[in-house]
């Protein structure tokens, strides 16, 4: 078999094992629906993409705009959604919203407004060139569940300024707040993390009836985030096989 063939094999059969894990945790826990699933496509080149893209994946996921934004132009045929999950600098912001269908990782009020402003900037831009305005930019909150406790934290809002934070996203022009996102803490049991994470969500859908997104659960812990209510998974590892190490 050529490297191409075998890749693409290799692929295939990670994503129906996930989708199996996903399809028997949805049965589990007795849910009408099935969470979306975001492969975290991170590290990996575009050629997985592609792979992926052909075998009925829509949404992709990118921790780095430095890799996302050629890689999203160069998939643009492929007209997947791409959601961005990283640590979000504001200074990325104008490049991200080309090519993001969604933020994960809105985790303070300046990052909103930097957001805002490159909505603004895009829209201008796509106007200027007689294309079509984009969607608005769904924004995930993503909260810090592990309290402020900076040795197990993975980052994130503290869940008492989840509401704020929404509400300055819901009145900023170009984006809606989508709901909340969160990691595990190190350490911790995803259960208990993301039963927490589902908690908040309900108090902010309570203000934002829109809100009603969870993204939680990555590769080791998407049984306990679907049993948990989570709408979104982010998987990368058990599709995409061990990253390279950090270049
Ligand atoms: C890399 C990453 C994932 C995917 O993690 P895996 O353990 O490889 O499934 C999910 N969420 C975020 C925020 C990530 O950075």
């Amino acid at each position: 078999m050529s490297g191409g063939a075998e890749r693409t094999r290799e692929l295939t059969d990670n994503l129906a094992a996930v989708r199996g894990r996903i399809e028997s945790a949805v049965t589990a826990s007795g849910r009408a629906e099935t969470p979306r699933l975001i492969v975290v496509t991170k590290f990996f080149p575009l050629q997985d993409v592609q792979i992926l893209a052909s075998q009925g994946v829509r949404d992709v996921g990118e921790n780095r705009d430095q890799e996302a934004a050629p890689k999203a132009e160069q998939a643009a045929a492929l007209d997947l959604r791409w959601h961005f999950v990283g640590q979000l600098q504001s200074n990325k912001a104008r490049s991200v919203v080309r090519y993001a269908h969604a933020v994960h990782s809105v985790d303070r009020p300046s990052l909103v407004a930097a957001l805002e402003k490159a909505m603004a900037a895009e829209a201008q831009d796509r106007a200027s060139r007689g294309m079509p305005l984009r969607a608005e930019l769904e924004c995930f909150i993503q909260v810090d569940l592990a309290d402020g406790d900076t040795d197990r934290g993975r980052g994130g809002a503290k869940p008492e300024e989840t509401a704020g934070l929404a509400a300055r996203i819901e009145a900023a022009a170009g984006l809606r707040p989508a709901g909340v996102m969160a990691v595990a803490p190190l350490g911790a049991d995803p259960a208990h993390a993301f039963s927490e994470l589902a908690r908040i969500s309900a108090d902010l859908v309570h203000q934002f009836p829109e809100a009603t997104g969870i993204s939680a659960g990555m590769s080791a812990d998407l049984e306990a985030a679907v049993a948990a209510g989570a709408t979104h998974l982010r998987i990368g590892s058990d599709v995409l096989g061990a990253r390279p190490p950090l270049r």
